[in-house]
């Protein structure tokens, strides 16, 4: 019993994802997790209404069932493990009216603070991977990082997700691009976000958590809070991979994750283990 959250699970609104929402929920359980929150993908609201592909989130008509459904959720396994209501939510620069006010409809409790968009496409979608000889490693990087920074700050969100997002695929800078890196992790710090520790990235080409160690001892030393998460777009990945995460967040120094409820933190000690 390990006590830990799952706080990034979808479910099949988004187009990606598979399995009855409640089979997510029952193996959180069988992990003995503490809490699981669902956050499901924000409709692709800075797209013009044709470019929304719903193969990469919920359609906006999709959005007050996925609130009531988790909702219902929460309280068929009220007594079993806490169920938050969340919302992975992209942060698209010059579309923040229209964010807020996506926001505005739910009673989130957490809200995730993704950064899927980089200078005009898409960094994590299976044909970004070509972009990066075409457009340039280190300029996409710097600009992902300018981008997450800019989110961190904003105000909308409660976690940063997939911190170093554009090494999905492998590519790789010749060096650490610090100087992003540093900006991304002191605006983090500012905006009182946390940085999940997503297992996600272990199933990916790069196969590597999210963020790699040397940016989370950084985050760490920064006294930015963590949290975990994986991604889960099925019932079988939720949880999935902690033993390794937990490792990782003890070797970079974590003392401490934290859970949310309507959007207020609360801190607990890292487990001993999973
Ligand atoms: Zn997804
Ligand atoms: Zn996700």
């Amino acid at each position: 019993m390990s006590g830990l959250p799952d706080y990034h699970v979808h479910t099949y609104r988004c187009g990606h994802a598979g399995g009855d929402s409640r089979d997510f929920v029952r193996k959180a359980i069988e992990h003995g997790l503490s809490e699981i929150g669902m956050t499901d993908h924000i409709p692709l609201y800075f797209l013009p209404v044709a470019e929304r592909d719903p193969k990469l989130a919920m359609k906006e008509e999709e959005f007050d069932g996925y609130i009531a459904e988790v909702l219902a959720l929460r309280e068929e396994f009220r007594g079993s493990i806490a169920v938050r209501l969340g919302l992975e939510a992209d942060y698209r620069e010059g579309h923040e009216e229209e964010l807020a006010r996506w926001l505005e409809r739910g009673d989130w409790d957490l809200v995730l603070g993704s950064v899927h968009w980089v200078a005009g496409g898409w960094i994590d979608a299976p044909g970004s991977a070509a972009r990066f000889e075409k457009e340039g490693t280190e300029r996409l990087y710097d600009e992902y990082y300018r981008l997450l920074a800019k989110a961190a700050r904003s105000g909308f969100f409660d976690v940063l997700t997939h911190f170093d997002l554009p090494k999905k695929f492998g590519h790789r800078p010749a060096a650490p691009r610090e100087a992003a890196e540093r900006e991304a992790i002191a605006a983090a710090k500012e905006g009182h976000c946390a940085v999940e520790i997503s297992s996600a990235g272990l199933r990916k080409p790069v196969a590597e958590a999210y963020p790699q160690a040397r940016l989370l001892s950084a985050i760490v030393s920064a006294g930015v809070p963590v949290t975990f998460s994986s991604d889960a777009h099925a019932p079988a990945e939720v949880g999935w991979g902690y033993d390794k995460t937990l490792a990782l967040a003890r070797d970079c120094g974590v003392e401490q994750f934290v859970t949310f409820e309507s959007r207020r933190k609360l801190f607990h000690p890292l487990p001993a283990s999973v």
